[in-house]
């Protein structure tokens, strides 16, 4: 049982959603919001808010094109915000940093544009089975494509990648491995370091989704070692639009471009064109410029947190609602029981109730939470669940939160006569 009052937490939850103006807006339970769903989409601080709105205001015109001051200066935001994504996700330089839409954008890059120049018939792609549908697909699409094969590497019951499969499958020779470092719908988090050794030492290169921890966690792309990163800015209380692909530069430079058009270019001539060096090579068309100045400003937000308090908070309101929710009765969960290896993202099921009634239920009680698949239906199909429930955390949260977690899933089980 948790009673708000019992501990602060190690952030002031309540003090940061003073930053986040979505929470002045009252529920029309009316009854503050209750945001348990930032593993969907964060919401957005003000200064994000302010940093696009800005953009617009006092710094926008079209960038890489103009030769006049308030293109340079779009230019020069626009540049910077990249050196901060490379700066905060540990990349060797800011050549390696492409913007693109989304983490999605960034894998179908890597799939088309590395996968189709490298991989042939009868190669082996591995993923693995609890990846977002935007590792997998992709994925599929290319080995229909080319003629490669594709595996999956199990998951255990108590919701960790089975390393010994990972072992025998990366002895059958894969040129790459896709692999996810923290599950959207287990909250396991994936041991990289580790991972990405045995992938190298097997001859694959490694590509991280990382759509799930670089908002939550300190993440070194050189430190972990891997070869390409993906992510999203709107998940990172940046604005939608925007995410990043990250790669080595020996292997972005090799790779041609995924869409081409203006930007991408050095030259065009009726009988066709040269490309420019990374990142630009790959951001054919005008980009996200204003999405840009939000993602900065986002970064800058999280920066002045320090991504050890974010992770320290997020994991001390997981321990919490563990705890909670295993003394109440009829409730199952999903993933790792240790925080050690579990981000602040919690799938349960509630016996008895599908997820959508439970997530309806809560939602009359003024907690948002996400009820589905979660993108991940291969994950669904491992544990034989139609789908699950999901509350997620971020810094705006508190005790408070969940207790108003557990108060509405006992109303939900009063409501269905199940506890
Ligand atoms: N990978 C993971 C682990 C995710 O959780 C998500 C989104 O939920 C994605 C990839 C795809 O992100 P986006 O929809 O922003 O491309």
């Amino acid at each position: 049982m948790v009673t708000a009052h019992v501990q602060p937490g190690v952030l002031d939850g309540a003090a940061f959603r003073a930053d986040f103006p979505v929470f002045d807006r009252p529920h029309r339970t009316g009854r503050p919001l209750s945001f348990l769903d930032s593993a969907a989409s964060s919401q957005k601080p003000r200064v994000v808010i302010d940093a696009v709105a800005d953009a617009y205001a006092h710094h926008y015109a079209n960038v890489h094109r103009g030769i006049y001051e308030l293109s340079e200066d779009a230019t020069h935001r626009f540049e910077a915000a990249r050196d901060a994504l490379a700066r905060f996700i540990g990349a060797p330089s800011a050549r390696e940093v492409v913007f693109v839409r989304n983490a999605t954008e960034a894998i179908n890059l890597v799939a088309y544009s590395w996968g189709r120049t490298n991989l042939h018939a009868g190669d082996l792609i591995l993923a693995t089975e609890m990846e977002h549908h935007a590792n997998l697909v992709p994925w599929q699409q290319l080995a229909a494509a080319t003629g490669a094969r594709i595996e999956y590497v199990a998951i255990t019951d108590d919701g960790h990648l089975d390393l010994d499969d990972l072992r025998a499958r990366l002895a059958r020779g894969p040129r790459l491995l896709a692999v996810t470092h923290v599950s959207n719908a287990l909250g396991t988090i994936n041991p990289i370091v580790e991972i990405t050794r045995m992938a190298h030492e097997a001859g694959a290169l490694v590509l991280l989704d990382a759509a799930q921890s670089v908002p939550h966690m300190p993440v070194d792309v050189a430190a972990l070692d891997v070869d390409f990163a993906v992510l999203s800015g709107h998940k990172m209380f940046g604005p939608s639009g925007i995410g990043a692909l990250w790669g080595r530069r020996d292997l972005l430079d090799a790779m041609p471009p995924f869409m081409t058009g203006g930007s991408m270019i050095t030259r065009v001539t009726l009988d066709g064109a040269d490309w420019n060096e990374v990142p630009w090579k790959f951001e054919a068309g005008t980009p996200a410029i204003a999405e840009a100045a939000g993602l900065a400003a986002a970064i800058d937000y999280l920066e002045g947190i320090g991504m050890a308090k974010v992770r320290a908070h997020e994991r001390f309101l997981f321990d919490q609602a563990w705890a909670a929710l295993s003394d109440m009765p009829g409730i199952r969960f999903l993933g790792p029981d240790d925080s050690d290896e579990h981000a602040g993202v919690i799938s349960f099921m509630v016996d008895g109730v599908h997820p959508h009634d439970v997530a309806t239920i809560l939602d009359g009680e003024g907690v948002a939470v996400r009820a589905g698949h979660h993108c991940a239906q291969p994950v669904m199909l491992r544990y034989d669940l139609p789908a699950t429930t999901r509350a997620s955390f971020s810094v705006y949260n508190d005790l408070d939160d969940i207790v108003r977690l557990t108060d509405a899933i006992r109303v939900t089980q009063r409501t269905f006569g199940t506890a």
